[in-house]
């Protein structure tokens, strides 16, 4: 990763000086090469994660921890990306939902990667959620969305990792294709599940069983 952040953080340096010399063509081309990098450190991210996994060489630190509380803050990151498509969030966590022993960074990682899914295949004006259940032994967490959905036949593949539905219009939203496979895993070291159902054009649940 250093040598993405030496890329990320001097074109962060050049746009933030506003260098006198620059012309705005200049000035947008290190808008390009920033944003560039940091796409390609999310990517990095993501497949160093999987192979991390495959490898049996990532640690999952357990500790005991508020899991309500941390669902609520979970759709803070998304919130800018749903504001902009003005998508509403709703969410449904009972204050006493209780505590959990987990990994917290790394469940906080799935819950990214399933609410910005929801935000990025949902169209303008719709909504998405987050709900959270405790029953006698375990949790389950649903995140929803009313977006495009996915067929019973891509529901198969696309825990598979580099599996993105095509959208049959040549569009490509961006993303890797490894999040969802990535998550899959990281909750079934938490001795987990995670399920989806889905109907073609009116939207997905995705389902956390801990
Ligand atoms: P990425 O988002 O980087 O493409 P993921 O592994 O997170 O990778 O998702 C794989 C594919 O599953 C996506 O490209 C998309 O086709 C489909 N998908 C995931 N979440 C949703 C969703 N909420 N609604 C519709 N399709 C989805």
């Amino acid at each position: 990763r250093t040598p993405l952040n030496s890329i990320i953080g001097f074109s962060q340096l050049l746009e933030k000086q506003e260098i006198k010399d620059l012309s705005d063509k200049q000035k947008e081309m290190i808008t390009y090469i920033k944003n560039g990098g940091k796409h390609l450190l999310e990517m990095v991210n993501d497949i160093l994660d999987l192979s991390k996994i495959e490898a049996g060489k990532i640690q999952i630190d357990f500790k005991p921890f508020d899991f309500g509380k941390m669902l609520k803050r979970a759709p803070n990151i998304i919130k800018a990306l749903a504001y902009e498509k003005k998508i509403e969030i709703d969410l449904n966590i009972p204050d006493d939902l209780g505590w959990i022993n987990g990994d917290e960074t790394r469940l906080k990682q799935v819950m990214f990667n399933l609410l910005s899914n929801a935000v990025k295949f949902t169209d303008q004006r719709k909504r998405i959620g987050l709900e959270a259940e405790s029953g006698e032994d375990n949790f389950k967490i649903t995140v929803w969305d009313q977006g495009i959905g996915i067929s019973k036949k891509d529901q198969e593949k696309i825990f598979d990792p580099f599996e993105q539905v095509d959208k049959g219009d040549g569009l490509n939203i961006g993303g890797t294709g490894l999040g969802l496979s990535i998550s899959k895993k990281l909750i079934e070291l938490h001795q987990g599940t995670l399920t989806v159902s889905s109907k073609k054009n009116e939207g997905s649940r995705f389902t956390i069983l801990l």
